[in-house]
């Protein structure tokens, strides 16, 4: 096996457009595979990147909701052959620490060995070392993905919806299941219905709540989560949205979750709950952001918060739940894809996700 040369969108600077060039990807190690890129989604995390609020070495293939095609393995891979579908999972989990082992994943106390590789992932033709966020590096034809973080994609979802579940949906849907643990009957609100706040609706829906309100300052976005199965709209706009949340569900509700990222929005999911509620922080903050909570909702009121990182998914067994939920109707992933953009237009895609109109930009790959 050798080096392939491919294609990529690369981020050379931040605060400039992707542009998209060769890139040279090394051989798979023995426990990688390689992946021949179908699908990628656009995260509001990449556009962190982009702007330049969250930083990464340069330069660098940002990207990490994807789907694929394993095109080869390498030599101590069992579980996977070429041809394989798979959704990249964004878990560097070793499956033996004591967190792996008791069913936590996302927090691996082993993260940083795991993805540890002798030689760069990527590089330049000219040899330059090019990082990859999350270790996926997904604006790219073709990446390489450890083993166990290839997750079998069932063959009745296209790539196209599948990349989704490798981080809108798993951080969504897992936030409400495994993170805050909302019950049937209960009343939830979402602040933020981008695509992580959409896939929380819908995994709110799913187990049953009965109030589902949907906080965003996009009148699409709101109108968007309502098909997702919110049940009561709050402009994020408003002048005072906590009295606009109690006015829809009298004395606030018992889930709330901040998708969107900021101290302020993490601080409103607090504030709209009522005692003994749970606010869950999901939104990707700019590093060094605070969230400042008035201690006797704590010890008083009893609210808790807590945070859930992707989801906190245990991928290999998720992925296969969503492709039910995916089967019977239940789980909406087609509706989620609002744009379709190839490779050569990823920054046109960037620009709708700016716009506030899309729910997800999906890039074509093969495109
Ligand atoms: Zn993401
Ligand atoms: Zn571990």
């Amino acid at each position: 096996m050798a080096s392939i040369r491919t294609e990529a969108a690369l981020l050379r600077a931040a605060g400039e457009p992707l542009a998209v060039g060769a890139l040279v990807v090394d051989e798979p190690e023995p426990h990688e595979v390689l992946v021949s890129v179908s699908h990628v989604g656009l995260c509001h995390s990449d556009l962190h990147y982009v702007r330049g609020t969250l930083e990464v070495e340069l330069p660098a293939v940002l990207g990490h909701e994807v789907a694929g095609v394993v095109e080869r393995t390498g030599a101590d891979v069992s579980g996977l052959r070429p041809g394989d579908r798979v959704v990249v999972s964004l878990v560097p989990s070793c499956g033996r620490c004591g967190y792996c082992e008791s069913g936590r994943p996302t927090i691996c106390s082993r993260s940083g060995e795991v993805r540890r590789r002798p030689r760069p992932a990527y590089t330049l033709p000219d040899g330059t070392p090019v990082a990859r966020l999350a270790d996926v590096g997904g604006f790219s034809r073709h990446i390489l993905v450890r083993e166990n973080a290839a997750v079998p994609l069932p063959g009745d979802v296209p790539t196209l919806v599948g990349c989704l579940l490798g981080c809108c949906v798993a951080t969504g849907v897992g936030a409400v299941f495994h993170g805050a643990g909302v019950r049937p009957g209960s009343s939830v609100a979402v602040i933020g219905c981008g695509g992580v706040g959409s896939a929380v609706v819908q995994g709110a829906r799913l187990a049953g709540a009965s109030e589902i309100v949907a906080v965003d300052l996009s009148a699409d976005r709101l109108r968007a989560a309502m098909s997702y199965g919110a049940t009561a709209t709050v402009d994020g706009a408003a002048p005072d949205v906590r009295a606009a949340v109690h006015a829809v569900v009298p004395g606030g509700v018992e889930f709330s979750f901040e998708a969107v990222g900021s101290g302020r929005t993490a601080e409103l999911a607090v504030a709209i709950l009522r005692p003994g509620g749970t606010a869950t922080v999901v939104g990707i903050a700019p590093s060094g952001t605070t969230v400042a909570v008035p201690a006797d909702a704590l010890f008083v009121e009893e609210k808790r918060v807590i945070g859930s990182y992707m989801g906190s998914s245990r991928m290999h067994a998720d992925v296969p739940e969503y492709a039910r939920l995916y089967r019977r109707g239940a789980l909406l992933l087609d509706e989620m894809v609002s744009e379709v953009v190839p490779l050569a237009e990823i920054n046109d895609g960037f620009d709708f996700m700016r716009h506030g109109k899309a729910t997800r930009v999906v890039v074509d790959m093969g495109a």
